[in-house]
């Protein structure tokens, strides 16, 4: 288990020496602002630890470090990344690791499964690497983990993928196993992709997610960006109209943090304030559910999120 330090931050206008400490532990020069501040870990964390231990699971939450793993493993919720713990792709502000990947463990799903039941989680939500490297980008291994999921726990079940390279039959076989919520994140503006996103195109996670509207009209679709990243306020609201003309139910909008010294740097810290006006306005675009602050991640309450699906 890497361990995630428990980020203490302090008001950055009453403690002006007090310096940044990034997700990896390491310290910089500059420091986070008061509202950047996570909750101490409650007794669940170690429970959930260990039963992604013992079922030898990976998660976005360890390997992005996600600024909420303490909260979220504290109430035994946690993202499963399937796939392995290695991914194709090099983007700028992800920590999961990049490189030579391994082969799909096909006990995966049940395992999955497993620690789904154990957790008693009745909303689950999965994602995994990039996996440019297989034909079908692990479209299989996605369709066997969602139907092991349904089947042993009876739980709703959200997906969170890659692009699959545009592959349009992979796509439709993730939508054959009847996920809850269709998700794909487009990350940043289409300006910024290069930088943050190298190999990924803005086109084509449009074209995803209006594939998924097209193929099954009544699923939920849900998309991600994090903010922070030097995008301006005109090009993240032609995103989101660009998102809503593909059928976009769900939003989620949330602070870039920087993950190491070796990830792209964090642009501007935007206030709470700033996230309630800008989800308003993303509200005003149709978006069914929307959810704006400092450390919404893509499946952060994410069960919440869709039981208010309207
Ligand atoms: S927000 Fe998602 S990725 Fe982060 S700790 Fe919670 S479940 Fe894991």
């Amino acid at each position: 288990m890497t361990n995630l330090p428990i980020i203490s931050l302090q008001n950055s206008d009453e403690a002006p020496a007090s310096p940044l400490v990034m997700l990896d532990g390491n310290a910089s020069a500059r420091r986070l602002p008061r509202w950047l501040k996570r909750p101490l870990p409650q007794a669940g964390m170690a429970f959930t630890n260990d039963v992604i231990v013992d079922l030898k699971l990976e998660t976005v939450c360890e390997s992005a470090k996600c600024p909420n793993r303490t909260e979220c493993w504290s109430t035994k919720t946690a993202t499963f990344m399937i796939g392995g713990n290695v991914c194709t792709r090099p983007c700028g502000f992800c920590s999961v690791p990049k490189g030579k990947t391994e082969e799909l463990e096909l006990d995966e799903p049940e395992r999955v499964a497993e620690a789904a039941l154990r957790l008693g989680l009745r909303y689950v939500v999965i994602t995994s690497v990039t996996r440019d490297d297989l034909p079908d980008g692990g479209a299989e291994h996605w369709y066997k983990t969602v139907l092991a999921v349904r089947e042993k726990t009876g739980a709703q079940v959200e997906v969170l993928t890659p692009d699959f390279r545009g592959n349009r039959a992979a796509v439709t076989r993730v939508i054959e196993s009847r996920p809850d919520v269709f998700n794909h994140n487009t990350e940043t503006v289409p300006r910024l992709y290069h930088r943050v996103r190298r190999n990924a195109d803005y086109q084509r996670t449009l074209d995803l997610l209006k594939q998924v509207r097209d193929e099954a009209p009544e699923m939920p679709t849900k998309s991600g960006l994090m903010l922070g990243l030097g995008e301006t306020m005109e090009e993240l609201f032609e995103v989101l109209a660009d998102l809503r003309s593909v059928g976009c139910d769900m939003l989620t909008l949330g602070q870039y943090l920087q993950p190491s010294a070796e990830h792209l740097p964090v642009e501007r810290f935007i206030p709470p304030e700033e996230f309630d006006q800008i989800g308003e306005l993303a509200r005003s675009l149709g978006f069914s559910m929307v959810a704006s602050g400092p450390f919404v991640r893509s499946s952060y309450h994410a069960g919440e999120m869709a039981s208010h699906l309207v």
